[in-house]
């Protein structure tokens, strides 16, 4: 098992490698794209003074108008072009890639008649892929109506699919879960969106060559930086429909073969606490549970993983997070195989001819059972929506602000705060998720005395508008509170002029883990080592870790076979100058 991650990571990091070098003669299909992608257009171009639709319509609509039998329909049209690889036909109107980028663009045109502002176009690129030189992205952009509002939120899947072998255009490569999933959700959310009209603008994309390297994500994310496109934020949607475990799929998201899990959605993101993909990644979670899920008959779990992607994988958000773009990923909690699919024995469907839409057992030709759950997948779409939809419409971004622990509490400084504005403060300590968040009404000094003896505290603020709406957090600051909160008086900040490693909690359902360093006086090119040893005293790992940031950050991969009580020691050149204890469930 170990050998065969080992092999995708070695394959993957070759494909990704091969795949920064080249996309060349980069360019969109449409002369109205660019402006549009650059907030450099007139709205009443598209739109003659409708209003913007309000939080609580979004929602509604969100609810009663996402559809499960609309994404069976997108499943089904995609399931009828048998292969839809890189290098397969781009001429025959039924199969091969061609025919499929063209049923997608046919979809994006539909919301023309929602929305008459909706633009559709390809974003192509020059790249020799498994012998096809030019590869075509499928765009749906939908402008806002305020241009003085920067920065568009990208929502994106791949669309091609693959076999065993990453060239093979002859088999039948359906890539139903892996990625026919995120394509339906793709443009479930464009037809339920595109009824509104939004401040910021909408870009739904379908991106190609995924598989190959990431390559239409790539050319696309360097096209962004190169034309200095501003974008908010980028949800990206790889595998996020099948409930179904495969055999060789990691535990214990997959606790075994033939496990289902319909109630949980996993969002992996780069970095931890300075980290713009994982303050994303809190947004959405934030989103979803206050907005919408108390109105949803099925309760879905959002769980923030630590690293990127699964260990020795890869997907499209990555480009972007190299471009400096805040990217997250959406991958079902469950997935069907490791995609390791030329290992000996491996029969799961993920990267196989096998990846198909579900099974016919009565040989009628229709499928009895599916094994992507349309009703999973919905909820998915809703995930995507709410968080889509708020940050289109939310305010501004915060504004700087102060944090003093004044011996009385925490306080929070806003530089400026305007009055129109509510202001929300985010409070995290060890986890991925904030512990608490308040809502500063009056720009009144926020004091709080909820917090607790020596104890670490990520701050970070948000705008919200009068309909509630908040804008993305700001990055976020660094506290230790020193005193005790017993009377709700904290004594005087004893921060620190020491490193210190900073406490963690491993999490039962990630195999991953962030370890961070505090340095009050960080100097460049500065290293420690962090040497991981078991109960015993064994080392179990040794990582090397830049020292040269307040908070430097390392992500050590336990795997999820990791069980007992571990200890974590920071050196510096000889020298041990903390250790904490890491305790796995
Ligand atoms: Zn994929």
């Amino acid at each position: 098992m170990k050998n065969a991650v080992r092999l995708i990571f070695v394959s993957w990091l070759l494909a990704l490698g091969s795949s920064l070098s080249a996309q060349t003669n980069l360019r969109l299909s449409e002369p109205l794209m660019l402006p549009v992608l650059k907030g450099q257009y007139n709205p009443s171009q598209f739109y003659s003074g409708q209003p913007n639709s309000s939080k609580a319509a979004i929602k509604q609509n969100l609810l009663t108008q996402t559809s499960s039998d609309s994404l069976l329909q997108y499943l089904f049209g995609l399931n009828q072009f048998k292969n839809r690889n890189s290098g397969s036909d781009t001429l025959a109107v039924s199969n091969g890639i061609g025919a499929a980028r063209n049923w997608a663009l046919a979809q994006f045109n539909k919301m023309k008649q929602y929305n008459p502002a909706f633009i559709t176009g390809f974003f192509q690129f020059d790249k020799m892929i498994c012998n096809m030189n030019t590869h075509k992205n499928v765009l749906g952009i939908l402008p806002g109506t305020d241009t003085s509002q920067k920065g568009f939120i990208l929502i994106e899947a791949h669309y091609d699919s693959r076999c065993e072998s990453s060239c093979d255009t002859a088999c039948e490569a359906r890539g139903m879960e892996d990625n026919g999933s995120g394509v339906a959700l793709v443009l479930e959310l464009a037809r339920v969106l595109s009824k509104h009209t939004f401040q910021r603008t909408l870009v739904f994309m379908l991106t190609t060559a995924e598989e190959q390297g990431l390559d239409g994500a790539n050319a696309f994310a360097v096209y962004a930086k190169t034309n200095a496109l501003p974008i908010r934020a980028v949800l990206n949607n790889d595998v996020i429909g099948g409930i179904i475990c495969g055999k060789t799929a990691s535990p214990p998201g997959c606790p075994g073969e033939n496990e289902i899990d319909s109630l949980q959605v996993r969002i992996f993101s780069s970095g931890a606490n300075y980290s713009m993909p994982k303050g994303l990644a809190r947004y959405t979670k934030l989103s979803f549970e206050e907005e919408l899920l108390a109105e949803m008959s099925v309760k879905t779990n959002i769980q923030i993983m630590n690293a990127e992607d699964r260990i020795g994988r890869g997907g499209d958000h990555i480009p972007f997070r190299q471009q400096g773009y805040a990217a997250i990923r959406f991958t079902s909690a469950n997935e069907h195989g490791d995609a390791n699919a030329t290992a000996p024995g491996y029969l799961d469907r993920q990267h196989s001819t096998r990846d198909v839409l579900g099974k016919d057992l009565n040989g009628d030709g229709i499928f009895d059972s599916l094994f992507v759950s349309t009703s999973y997948l919905k909820r998915n779409v809703q995930i995507n929506g709410i968080t889509t939809a708020m940050l289109a419409i939310g305010p501004q971004d915060p504004p700087e602000f102060e944090l003093i622990n004044d011996g009385n509490g925490l306080s929070v400084k806003l530089t400026n705060p305007q009055a129109k504005y509510a202001y929300r403060i985010g409070f995290r300590g060890r986890g991925n998720t904030f512990d608490t968040i308040f809502t500063l009404q009056n720009q009144a000094d926020l004091k709080t005395y909820h917090v607790k003896k020596d104890s670490f505290y990520f701050v970070s603020v948000a705008t919200m508008d009068a309909a509630g709406t908040e804008s993305l957090f700001s990055m976020e600051k660094y506290v230790k509170v020193a005193g005790v909160p017993a009377t709700g008086v904290l004594e005087k900040d004893a921060i620190s002029n020491k490193m210190q490693l900073l406490p963690v909690s491993p999490n039962p359902i990630d195999e991953t883990l962030t370890l961070s360093v505090y340095m009050p006086n960080p100097k460049p090119g500065f290293t420690g080592r962090l040497i991981i040893t078991d109960l015993q005293g064994r080392i179990v790992k040794s990582l090397t870790i830049a020292l040269d940031k307040t908070i430097n950050e390392v992500v050590f991969e336990h795997g999820f076979s990791t069980k007992g009580l571990y200890f974590c020691s920071l050196f510096v050149a000889e020298e041990k100058m903390d250790m904490q204890r890491l305790w796995f469930k």
